[in-house]
């Protein structure tokens, strides 16, 4: 018999608590400081000097800048003049140039420093070009500046309290970094204030060095795994004169202080940025993977007359165009050599086109084309001939506030036009999807993967552009997606878009990659959840530097340390988690409907159902019953074999679905739905097929209260308004749906069963929750927003997400998968503890996931879990990746504590 070794790998339960606290306490600090920092900082003044410049000129001008390029904001900028800026006309003369041009080795005058850095509130890097002046002979200018000594000094109140020199070997840009976080009421004295205030190359040079002293002993970095990040802001006389935009420096040594802290925190790949890494001998290291364009746009924009418009999506000049782009890309990818590459096209994917194809005569008939592939016909559409059909008007294209926002009044719309505007929806993202299939293929022969890289909507309110249809269309080669959440409630939420996409990824075979944001909150949590479903590329978005590159963690040392931990932690563990799969294939299918999303914003539902289905999919999780999401199309393409238990959770499920479901019903699935679920088809019609087989009579909705959309940012409470007392219900079915009250969230559906059982009633006596067998399987529907009902408490201010979510709510949800004992081999014993049992050949692991967060933004740390393994078969010895071998506490039962 074989002799499965299991690891576990625990080290993410121990998430450094004291990063979180300092982390909520930042925003308070940085308001403060600003106030204080203001006052400080008007006593302050700088001046400069180039003390070497060569080819020596007989002298220079010196430009300042800072924001902007990358780092958000507008670019603000000035000059340095002259000393002797007392004298009259002085503003005159620096607009004609005339008090710039400054001596070598020759003080310029003072400026305030606020003028150069700005109101001091976080760090700010401004940046200064020495160039040599005009000659005043046109045809003879001035040469460029291909190297230089830039010196400073700062004054406060009259006194130098810092100076320092910083260098440009390679042309006529240096950079200076200025703490503005730490300047307070003390002035120069606030304390980290002048120690912190440094050239750039001091900058970088402590960053590498206090990350090098975090760890002496760095552990394995990861060699399988494509670890990616970025590099940034250096140029060279060579290339572009060393200045221009995005410039920062043109010092290769402050590029390998960048270089040595990347390969430190495990970074072995680069986006685009690999020939800076090349330009100090540190190419090789970053070589495992190299991520590159075509574009980061839409490739439907075009240039026409010195004007960028946007084109239309099926204008056959994009064809040859795009082929064009991509040559050039493959072209850039083997003088690059990587081991492996992939290739961008359009970052943060919307969709093509919208109102444009109202009017574009190809458009409307890529949308008939596009109906006719759906099997639509003309009498469904109610229209004598296909040149009647265009799309539905679903945009007020005259009103550029309300474009993109839906126009329909689904009360007053005929059943054909709804069908036409559910399809015309549709159409957006086919209209995208329909670009790319051959770059893809193109890019695909040289051995080089295409992904687009998707904005984590399917966690916000939707989309557009549907994950799933898109994927469907045949466009990329790679799936990717970004992690940007800022809520400790949704953090857990990754693992619903990992998910969908390892759903995705697994139906195209593509591989899996994801940007993940330290920033954002629980990186070591994102990296384990994504890497247990099988991503094997993620990008630390993004290390920046941060005086190169905005939305940047390199700048904060506790996230320096957490991602170094991580990338230790995932070298450690490569030979398990690289190229795993589940175990097992999960026996319990999700389904988040596109109909219901579609019709969702189209009426006054709004994102309700949207919102309501990610809870149930949490629900699920928080019991640990592995889950695969799929789409509408998979349920019409019928392979349902598999799934002992199917949730769909949404108002509209397509016809072509629902004929399939009810057959997989019949002859055996068991089927759970909620409020309002089911009871409409693609063309917002009462749906018939399902109305048969879940037996209810008229489908009412009672609403008192709605959902906030979530996008982003915080979680919001739930609006309620004269909670009626029949809200409540309450059940003593016993078994797995035990014995519990709850009171529904924002509204209700009370049920009208023909036959079944009522396993759950109202207050005021009517049914809540309804199980009837069908054939040979069974359905069981909840008269609530159950997924909200289930996030109701978590939603308050105070939140502690281990004791939020109601367990006898989560009954009402998984119950029916635990009935039917579906496929659930790892319990730990705490439900915000997530466990993915995988196997890579013989060698088996499972990855634990603390998501249990507080208001304050502190881990809920779990201290001697249990976690029982139903069904990961016969376990010989565990050892945990963080805490070395473990005792068994009985047969099929792990039991262990957890540092802190
Ligand atoms: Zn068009």
């Amino acid at each position: 018999m074989r002799k499965p070794r299991l690891l576990t790998s625990l080290v993410l339960l121990t998430v450094v608590l004291c990063a979180f606290v300092s982390l909520a306490h930042a925003q308070v600090d940085k308001l403060d400081a600003q106030k204080k920092g203001a006052a400080a900082i008007a006593k302050m003044t700088l001046r400069v000097r180039a003390i070497k410049v060569s080819p020596e000129p007989k002298a220079v001008r010196i430009a300042w800048r800072r924001g902007g390029e990358g780092l958000g904001g507008s670019v603000t900028r000035g000059d340095f003049a002259l000393k002797n800026a007392a004298e009259p006309d002085i503003d005159k003369k620096i607009e004609a140039g005339k008090q710039l041009d400054i001596s070598v080795g020759a003080w310029s005058d003072w400026l305030p420093l606020e003028t150069v850095v700005g109101r001091p509130g976080g760090w700010q890097f401004p940046t200064l070009v020495v160039l040599a002046s005009p000659t005043g002979d046109p045809k003879k200018p001035a040469p460029a500046v291909t190297s230089t000594v830039v010196e400073f000094e700062f004054v406060e109140s009259g006194k130098v309290f810092k100076s320092f020199r910083e260098s440009a070997p390679r042309g006529c840009t240096v950079r200076f970094a200025f703490p503005g976080g730490a300047l307070g009421e003390k002035g120069s004295a606030s304390p980290g204030f002048v120690d912190q205030f440094q050239g750039l190359a001091d900058y970088a040079r402590a960053r590498r060095e206090r990350v090098e002293k975090l760890f002496p002993a760095s552990g394995p970095v990861p060699k399988k795994f494509a670890v990616i990040g970025h590099l940034g802001g250096y140029g060279d006389a060579a290339q572009n004169k060393g200045r221009g935009f995005g410039i920062r420096h043109n010092n290769p040594e402050i590029l390998l202080d960048e270089c040595r802290t990347l390969r430190r925190l495990g970074v072995n790949g680069l986006v685009d940025t690999i020939r800076l890494a090349d330009a100090v001998g540190q190419g090789d290291a970053f070589r495992r993977m190299y991520w590159g364009g075509p574009g980061s746009g839409s490739p439907v924009y075009s240039v026409r007359g010195g004007k960028t418009v946007e084109t239309c999506p099926f204008d056959p000049e994009l064809g040859p165009r795009m082929a064009a782009r991509v040559s050039d890309a493959i072209k850039d990818y083997r003088a690059v050599n990587a081991c492996e590459s992939w290739a961008l096209w359009w970052d943060e994917i919307g969709v093509a086109a919208k109102d444009h194809i109202l009017t574009c005569p190809r458009c409307q008939n890529a949308f008939r084309e596009y109906l006719r592939v759906q099997g639509i016909r003309l009498d469904d559409l109610a229209k004598a001939r296909w040149d009647q059909v265009t799309p539905y008007p679903i945009w007020k294209p005259a009103d550029p506030k309300a474009k993109g926002s839906p126009t329909v009044d689904p009360a007053t719309l005929s059943a054909p036009d709804a069908l036409r505007y559910y399809y015309t929806f549709r159409f957006m993202t086919h209209a995208t999807a329909q670009l790319f299939p051959a770059s893809s293929k193109q890019l695909k022969e040289a051995g080089i993967p295409l992904y687009a890289m998707q904005g984590p909507t399917p966690s916000w309110e939707g989309h557009s552009l549907d994950w799933h249809e898109f994927y469907d269309g045949g466009p990329n080669s790679a799936f990717v997606f970004e992690t940007s959440n800022r809520d400790p409630r949704v953090w857990q939420w990754e693992s619903y878009l990992g998910d969908i996409g390892r759903s995705i990824a697994a139906r195209h075979g593509m591989p899996m990659g994801a940007l993940i944001k330290p920033h954002r909150g629980a990186p070591e949590q994102r990296m384990l959840t994504l890497v247990a479903r099988g991503a094997g590329t993620f990008e630390w978005y993004t290390y920046g530097p941060d005086y190169a590159k905005g939305d940047s963690f390199s700048q904060r040392l506790d996230l320096l340390e957490r991602v170094d931990r991580a990338g230790q932690f995932l070298g450690k563990a490569e030979d398990w988690l690289y190229g795993a799969r589940w175990a097992g294939p999960a026996e319990v299918a999700f389904v988040s409907p596109r109909s219901s999303e579609i019709w969702g914003k189209a009426t006054d539902l709004g994102v309700t159902a949207f919102e309501d289905a990610k809870w149930v999919y949490s629900a699920l999780t928080h019991a640990h019953v592995p889950v695969d999401i799929l789409s509408e199309q998979q349920l019409a393409a019928g392979k349902l074999g598999q799934y002992k238990v199917l949730y769909i959770v949404g108002p509209n499920l397509r016809r072509d679905a629902a004929v399939r479901v009810q057959e997989w019903v019949r002859t055996g699935g068991t089927l759970w739905t909620d409020a309002l679920g089911l009871s409409r088809d693609e063309a917002n019609q009462p749906a018939t097929a399902l109305a048969d087989l879940l037996g209810l009579g008229k489908r009412k909705l009672e609403s008192w209260g709605s959902v906030p959309a979530y996008h982003a940012t915080a979680l919001l409470p739930l609006k309620e308004t004269a909670v009626p007392a029949h809200a409540s219900l309450s059940w003593k079915s016993g078994g797995v749906w035990g014995t519990g009250d709850a009171r529904g969230a924002v509204g209700r559906e009370a049920l009208t069963p023909k036959d079944g059982d009522v396993l759950a009633k109202f207050a005021d006596g009517k049914p809540a929750v309804v199980r009837r067998k069908v054939g040979k399987g069974e359905v069981v529907v909840v008269g609530l927003w159950a997924g909200l009902t289930y996030s109701a408490k978590v939603r308050r201010a105070e939140f502690e997400m281990r004791t939020d979510f109601d367990q006898a709510v989560r009954a009402l949800i998984v119950a029916p998968a635990l009935a039917r004992r579906a496929y659930r081999p790892v319990v730990p014993a705490e439900p915000l503890v997530e466990a993915v049992l995988l196997k890579n050949d013989r060698r088996r692991s499972i990855a634990l996931i603390n998501w249990g967060y507080r208001h304050d933004r502190t881990l809920q740390t779990v201290k001697d879990l249990r976690v029982a393994l139903p069904g990961a078969g016969d376990v010989k010895s565990v050892q945990s990746l963080a805490h070395g071998p473990l005792k068994a506490a009985q047969p099929q039962e792990l039991a262990f504590g957890v540092r802190r």
